[in-house]
């Protein structure tokens, strides 16, 4: 029988892994499997599967049932670690199993003891734009994203094959018996989302699942045409179109992203391109650098020299300052108002904007000067969109470890606040201990260390701001 073994690409259309099971004329098997390793925390005590996502998770892999059983086939669902699964399940029935290529190391080193377990396992690309036999690049991955940008937008433009068509038919394999060591996995993720809410008041927030992802993308393109704004609206903080909003369709597969790709074309043939369509276009290709980096640099990119094998300087504070601030982070309460508000929507929601995550990388490394590895895997258990490509890629860029020329970026909060929320609607929101402050008295808390301000109840800073920071405009 074939396993067709889904992982971040929890979908039927434009689904190499269905166009491959095809071709083998076999009985299909649905199978997800939830790592174990996923569930075991660090010495933080995080782990991989924080509330939002685990919801958006359940979703989807409801959606992708559907999808399936409206085709005959069954989709199994379990916590266990896929090669002892796997093995198990092949010492009994001889298997084979088709699923995306490897990204990460842990994910080749799965693929490689499946292979040494005599599993014939069959790779297919189901995440990037780019094929990797057409890469447009010879030797070296590109340094910078411009230089990555130059090579791959040709004249002749991206070379994004056309998504596949529907699903094939395929002859159903029966579900295999559940071992002892695994367990039902929409079950665990049932009971981590349970205490989440998604519509907190007016929080606008997307349910997991392709039907949900192509129903917002055709939403968002064609009904709404809100990426006719998208250049200008994209480093907003707060609302309901000021950007695509495709991140986790993207990250769990709901949607592949050269149906997105396509789909832009199709407007932009419909309606004319644009620069919001043609910027979208290029922030796909961020989440395609850092997905062939990933491939490209392997265990690198989680070394906390980084890429080009230089640590960063800045010292690390002392053990109990850096425990204090690591507690008050986690309780969104380092006495920054912009800083907490960003850090109460991540944790409330699963998502934060471009622009805050930014700032919350930029503050965890060169104001608090915490290692960024630990910021980066604090961050994956909380964001529903977590993709370890776009998220250590990123994290690594902030401090100055991975691709950035410049060599790491520091924002200054209060600042990038006046810029890009400046009537305060953002920190209102998420703060509304502080509503009854303008946005300007709101960020003179950011100056507010080793001084409790009488008039509210807002805790001091937990650091002091370079003096730089103090000017506000
Ligand atoms: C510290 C940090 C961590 C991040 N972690 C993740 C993550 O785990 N998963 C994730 O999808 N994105 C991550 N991003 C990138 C970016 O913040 C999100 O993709 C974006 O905010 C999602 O909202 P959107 O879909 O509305 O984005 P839009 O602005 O509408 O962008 C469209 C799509 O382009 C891609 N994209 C946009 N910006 C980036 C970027 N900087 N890097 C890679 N891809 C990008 C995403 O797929 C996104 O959905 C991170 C950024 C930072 C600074």
């Amino acid at each position: 029988m074939t396993v067709v073994w889904f992982r971040q690409d929890l979908r039927v259309a434009d689904q190499p892994l269905l166009q491959r099971a095809a071709s083998l004329s076999r009985p299909v098997l649905g199978l997800y499997l939830l790592p174990d390793h996923w569930l075991q925390a660090d010495a933080d005590g995080m782990d991989r599967l924080g509330p939002a996502k685990s919801a958006f998770l359940l979703e989807s892999l409801n959606d992708l049932q559907a999808q399936l059983t409206q085709r005959g086939l069954a989709l199994q669902c379990l916590r266990a670690e896929p090669v002892t699964l796997l093995s198990h399940w092949h010492a009994r029935q001889p298997l084979q199993v088709i699923t995306a290529a490897a990204q990460a190391p842990e994910e080749a080193a799965m693929i490689a003891a499946l292979r040494q377990a005599g599993i014939r396992v069959i790779e297919e690309e189901t995440q990037t734009l780019l094929a990797a036999d057409a890469l447009p690049w010879e030797g070296s991955f590109p340094a910078t994203f411009s230089r990555f940008r130059r090579k791959v937008d040709s004249r002749d433009g991206v070379p994004v094959s056309q998504p596949d068509g529907p699903p094939p038919s395929l002859t159903a394999a029966q579900s295999l018996p559940t071992p002892p060591f695994a367990e039902l996995a929409r079950e665990l993720l049932a009971k981590r989302g349970q205490h989440w809410q998604r519509n907190s008041q007016d929080y606008f927030s997307l349910h997991g699942g392709e039907q949900a992802g192509l129903q917002w993308l055709d939403h968002y393109l064609f009904e709404t045409r809100s990426v006719d704004h998208y250049k200008q609206t994209r480093n907003r903080l707060i609302g309901e179109h000021y950007s695509s909003r495709l991140s986790a369709f993207l990250a769990w597969g709901n949607l592949s992203v050269r149906r997105v790709w396509q789909r832009i074309l199709d407007y932009e043939a419909g309606h004319g391109a644009n620069p919001g369509s043609e910027w979208l276009r290029v922030e796909l290709l961020w989440r395609e650098f850092y997905h062939w980096s990933l491939r490209e640099h392997g265990a690198r990119v989680f070394h906390y020299a980084g890429l080009n094998d230089q640590a960063p300087r800045r010292p690390e504070p002392a053990t109990s300052l850096a425990r204090e601030y690591w507690q008050r982070w986690c309780q969104a309460n380092t006495g920054l108002p912009f800083i907490d508000a960003n850090l109460r929507e991540l944790m409330a929601t699963g998502y934060a904007s471009n622009r805050g995550r930014q700032n919350l990388a930029s503050f965890w490394v060169h104001d608090m000067g915490l290692d960024w590895r630990r910021g980066a895997r604090w961050f994956q258990h909380y964001l529903v969109d977590d993709d370890v490509a776009s998220n250590w890629g990123n994290w690594a860029y902030i401090a100055g470890v991975g691709h950035d020329a410049r060599g790491g970026r520091r924002f200054s909060p209060t600042r990038q606040c006046q810029h890009y929320d400046p009537e305060g609607e953002h920190l209102h929101y998420w703060l509304p201990a502080l509503r009854a402050l303008s946005a300007r008295q709101c960020l003179s808390l950011h100056f507010s260390f080793g001084q409790d301000d009488p008039l509210t109840d807002y805790p001091a800073a937990m650091l002091p701001l370079p003096a730089a920071d103090l000017k506000l405009a």
